[in-house]
């Protein structure tokens, strides 16, 4: 019988403290994306909630969503870490993905959006073309910790007239209350801790 994937994702998890400054406990997941077992269970978790978010479902039509729908259109992934949950997440549901990046790495037009990180400031951007209206997006990424990060990933995404059908991370730092920041956006955490 398998462990409970928060287990799982637990036990595979190190933990660096004052990392990279004082105070900060830095979680490093890459022994789970090692894990092949681990790396499985985690992409399925991620896909898990699409349509978990009513004005997602709504959109999606009754029931929630018919077989074969995973309940989103397209899985947006944040820099750098999310880039690989969101590419397996979306090849699994044979959906596209797209790239939610740091300041300077797109080529075309493109809208930003500027956050607070745990440890500093950034900006990230989208292409203008890479969401179109109505799209249901899944919003992957590692770790939920202030929700500065994905507060601005969902920024880009509705400027763009896309539909936040649920935000999907591995851990999420309960104590940095990002998920009451994203309110009234559906969180969906592997492992809150
Ligand atoms: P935040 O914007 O505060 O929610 O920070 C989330 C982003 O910073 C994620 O993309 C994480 O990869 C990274 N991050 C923030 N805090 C940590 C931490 N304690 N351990 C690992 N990654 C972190």
């Amino acid at each position: 019988v398998d462990e409970p994937l928060d287990e799982l994702i637990a036990g595979l998890t190190v933990d660096i403290p004052d990392h990279p400054e004082p105070g900060v406990v830095f979680r490093d997941l890459t022994p789970v994306f090692a894990d092949g077992r681990a790396f499985r269970r985690m992409i399925d978790g991620l896909a898990a909630p699409g349509a978990s978010d009513p004005r997602a479902a709504a959109l999606a039509g009754p029931a929630p969503h018919p077989p074969g729908d995973p309940g989103f259109d397209v899985v947006v992934g944040v820099e750098a870490r999310g880039f690989l949950l969101a590419a397996a997440v979306a090849l699994d549901a044979g959906v596209g993905v797209v790239l939610v990046r740091k300041a300077g790495k797109l080529p075309r037009e493109r809208v930003s959006a500027d956050y607070a990180l745990e440890y500093g400031t950034a900006t990230l951007e989208l292409h203008t073309d890479a969401i179109r209206p109505g799209q249901r997006v899944l919003i992957v990424d590692d770790v939920l910790a202030t929700g500065g990060t994905l507060g601005a990933a969902i920024a880009l995404v509705e400027q763009l007239g896309g539909v936040v059908a649920a935000v999907s991370v591995v851990v999420e730092l309960a104590a940095l209350a990002g998920r009451q920041r994203l309110a009234p956006h559906t969180v969906h955490a592997l492992w809150t801790t």
